[in-house]
Order: structure tokens, then sequence, then C-alpha cells
């Protein structure tokens, strides 16, 4: 008895986003003639985690983040300078940068191997396709769901509905929506009907009261034993806590 429809998350799940972000932060400061500092870096992923978690709410579209996350930047740093260019140099260096985490791609090697793979991301097309195409990913994953793409984003049905007819409908009782962000993650797979398992290596607490995963793992490399028990008897509620993505 196993898993044989597999739903990953990208950013912070398989993708070392934190590395692609302050590569591409150093390189759209440099465009403007700026170096970086940590407290910028710092500053950037706030604002872009706070508008990650807008897009998961529905307040704002994820192209939207594109450019309004450098405008909000360089109002709150005081820095004086297009934001349009700056989102444009970060959005090349997001697609040029950052790589998937150590043991990632051994995993998918593995998993590809006994199950389907598709990528469900809150990000945006251009940098999401630009990344799969540069790590060879379309190699494990034959369907591709980008939020910025389709206009709905996790953890609404409607973006699990779109990857579920992309994949011809398979059974939810085989299907595991794999990812790090209880709130889009978990709480989207929970609420579409299909397991979960929750992406969680830094051990964050579970807290009452948030989304509940099917699984935990603290290693990806405990994926495949778990995709082919379904996690036997080990595998029980677990979650808790608020919306934390940040993604491309
Ligand atoms: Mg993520």
């Amino acid at each position: 008895m196993s898993y044989t429809t597999l739903l990953f998350d990208f950013d912070h799940t398989l993708f070392d986003t934190d590395a692609s972000e302050a590569a591409a932060l150093t390189a759209s400061m440099a465009t403007v003639g700026l170096s970086t500092t940590p407290e910028e870096l710092d500053a950037y992923q706030r604002i872009n985690a706070a508008m990650w978690r807008d897009v998961e709410r529905g307040t704002i579209t994820p192209l939207e983040v594109r450019t309004e996350r450098f405008v909000r930047f360089c109002a709150e740093r005081r820095i004086d300078a297009d934001p349009v260019v700056m989102a444009d140099a970060f959005v090349a260096g997001l697609c040029d940068h950052g790589e998937l985490y150590e043991g990632a791609a051994e995993v998918l090697h593995l998993v590809a191997g006994r199950a389907r793979l598709a990528m469900v991301t809150n990000g945006l097309g251009e940098v999401q396709r630009a990344r799969v195409a540069r790590l060879g990913m379309d190699r494990w994953f034959e369907v591709l769901v980008i939020s910025a793409e389709v206009g709905v984003a996790k953890p609404s049905p409607a973006i699990f509905d779109l990857a579920f007819a992309a994949l011809a409908d398979p059974a939810k009782v085989d299907c595991l929506m794999i990812g790090d962000s209880l709130g889009s993650d978990i709480l989207g797979g929970s609420g579409y009907g299909i397991a979960t398992c929750w992406y969680n290596p830094a051990g964050r607490p579970v807290v009452d009261g948030g989304p509940r995963a099917t699984h935990e793992i603290a290693s990806l490399v405990e994926l495949p034993t778990l995709v082919d028990t379904r996690g036997g008897q080990a595998g029980g509620p677990r979650g808790g806590g608020t919306s934390d993505s940040a993604v491309a």
C-alpha cells in the first residue's frame, strides 16, 4: 500500500530559496549601485513573506508581488531607485541562483520511480519555470502548476483542482501533498481531502488550532519509506501554528 501520486511544494521544501533570494537581492541592489547589508536582506524577506501570506488569503495576486515588494522595500529602506528596475534584476537573480537541498535530487529520483509527481507552487511562472529548467526537474515532474500562471494559489482548492485535472483525476486516497508551509501546503491539502506531509526540518512545535498534517518529516530522506508504507503506524496528525510560507 503506497501513495501513488505526490504533490510537491517547491520553495523551502525542495529548493534552497533563502540562498536564491540572498544572491538575487545582491544582484538587484548592484543594479542600482548599492551593496546589500544583512539588515536589508532581513527587511526584504519580511516584506516578501508578508506579501505571500496575503496571496494565501487571496487579498493580492502573485503577479502583484513581483514589483510591489520592491516598492515597499525601497520605501522602508529609504532607497532612491526604480522599484521596477530592482524587481526585474531580482527576478533574473532568482532564476539564476539557488540549488535543490542536499539529497533532494536523490529522493526525487527514488520516489519518481514509484509514483507520479506534480509540483504545486505559489510563485512566479518566469521564476519557477527557469529554475525547473536549469535544475532539470522535468525529468521527475509530469505536472507543474504555478499560482501566478493560473490565478489561484494554495491553500485554495482551485489550484488543486487544476493539478488533479492535469493528472487525469487520480483517486484522492492515493495522493500526498508534501510541503513546509502549514498555511498553504498542509491547510490546502487537508482542505482538499488528501493526505499531507509536513516537511519540518527545524522541528517547529505543534500549536493548537492550526492546520493538522497527516505525516511529519524532519528530512526528505524519510520520504521514500513514508510513500511506500503511508507512514505505517508512525504517522499521526501533526501541525498547528500560523501561516509561514515565503516563496519566489
Ligand atoms: Mg514552501
